[in-house]
Order: structure tokens, then sequence, then C-alpha cells
């Protein structure tokens, strides 16, 4: 193998896995994103929760207003009943305070409902209240943990970039900005093996002068078809 395809192969170790680690690091935002949207459901249902019992809660407040304005009224045609003389208006009085009195029995068991109701719908809140806290740690958890992980990959890529410097230097440096462009523009490598003809990189079969090339081992053989550079792997 030629000198410059092993050290280029060296060098394109090192860029496969900064490519890699670039990937991963890429995918850490999205991730997290999906980690606070598993949060969503959770906390759509503890507001809805929230927002039925305080409907109730309106609901019970508004009947007890209605009640006491009817034991209001009631109070009122007691005192009155007691300063009438007049006995037609005494027992009209009475119709009225036994109407009132009928009035409050039926809202007072329609209280009753409602509290039962309240009751269930405070269950409901404490549960979705107790799902919510649940999720939340478990996001907070895997939250710190994508920011660990950013940080690894962060290291890890520093830590491949430097051990790259250490194997580009004495390399041409037309060849090895060859070997970047190429790299780039293929995206995933740019010294591929030639095996049975065939280009590791296109998987295209190469002409005879190309493998020829290769095999004489003196130049730096290039696949027409995608650009790599070749070395004979069998
Ligand atoms: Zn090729």
């Amino acid at each position: 193998m030629l000198p410059e395809i092993q050290k280029l192969l060296v060098i394109q170790d090192r860029d496969k896995r900064i490519l890699a680690l670039h990937n991963d690091l890429k995918r850490i935002p999205m991730e997290e994103t999906m980690a606070r949207q598993k949060l969503d459901g959770d906390k759509a249902a503890l507001a809805a929760a929230t927002a039925d019992l305080q409907t109730t809660e309106v609901a019970i407040k508004n009947l007890e207003l209605d009640i006491q304005t009817r034991q209001d009224s009631i109070a009122k045609l007691k005192v009155q009943q007691y300063q009438t003389k007049k006995n037609a208006e005494f027992q009209a009085m009475t119709h009225e305070i036994e109407r009132y009195g009928k009035e409050v029995t039926g809202l007072e068991d329609r209280e009753l409902e409602l509290m039962e109701k309240a009751e269930a719908q405070r269950a409901v809140v404490a549960s979705a209240k107790q799902a919510h806290a649940a999720t939340s740690a478990i996001i907070e958890e895997d939250l710190a943990k994508l920011v660990e992980r950013k940080v690894n990959c962060e290291a890890a890529i520093a830590e491949q970039e430097a051990e790259r410097a250490t194997h580009t230097t004495g390399i041409d440096e037309f060849l090895l900005s060859q070997y970047d462009r190429i790299f780039k523009h293929k995206g995933d490598s740019a010294v591929a093996p030639l095996t049975n003809g065939i280009c590791g990189g296109c998987h295209m079969k190469v002409t005879a002068s190309t493998l020829n090339k290769a095999k004489g081992e003196k130049e730096i053989a290039q696949c027409e078809q995608c650009g790599r550079m070749l070395y004979v792997a069998g």
C-alpha cells in the first residue's frame, strides 16, 4: 500500500469518528424537544382536570349564594309575620316561607351532588399532579443525560481533532486538501478499497487502467465514477 494512502486511512478513521460525533451532537436538540414534548400530555391532562374542578367549585359557590338569599328572605318574612295583624297576610307569608324552604332543600340537594362531584374531581387533579411530577422527574433525568452527552461529544471531537492534527503533519498539502474535498463532498469517505476491481465507495467497476494504476502502487489511483482514492484490497 502506498504510504500516502496508509496515512490518509488513519486520518479518514479519525474523520469518520468526528463525523459520527457531529451527527450525534446534531441530534441532541431534537431529542431535548422530544423529551419536553412528553410532558405536554401530562400538562394538558392536569390543566383540564383543574379546570373541571374549578367549574364545579364556582357552581357550588353560586348555589350557596342562592341558598343564602332564600334563607335571608325566610328570616325577613318571619320577622314580618310577627309584625302583621292580618291573618290573610300571615298565611301568604307562611306559603312564601314554605316555597323558599322547598327551594332551599332542592338547592342543598344539588349542592351535595356537586360536592361529591368536586371530591371525585379533586382525586383526578391529585393523580394528574402525581403523573405530571413523575414524568417531570424522568424528563429532568433525560435532559441531564443529554447535557452530559453533549459535553462528552464535544470533548471527544476535540480529542479526535487533536489526534488528527498529529497525523496530518508531513502529508503533502495538495494531497490533503484533495482528500478533504472528496471526504466533504462524499460525506462518508475519500479513500476506498478496491475489491475485485469494484470501488468500495460507489460499488462500480473501475476501468482496467485504473485497476492497473492502483495495483502498480506508484501513484494514487482514483475511481473515475466517484473520484475516491483507491487502494487494492483484494
Ligand atoms: Zn467509486
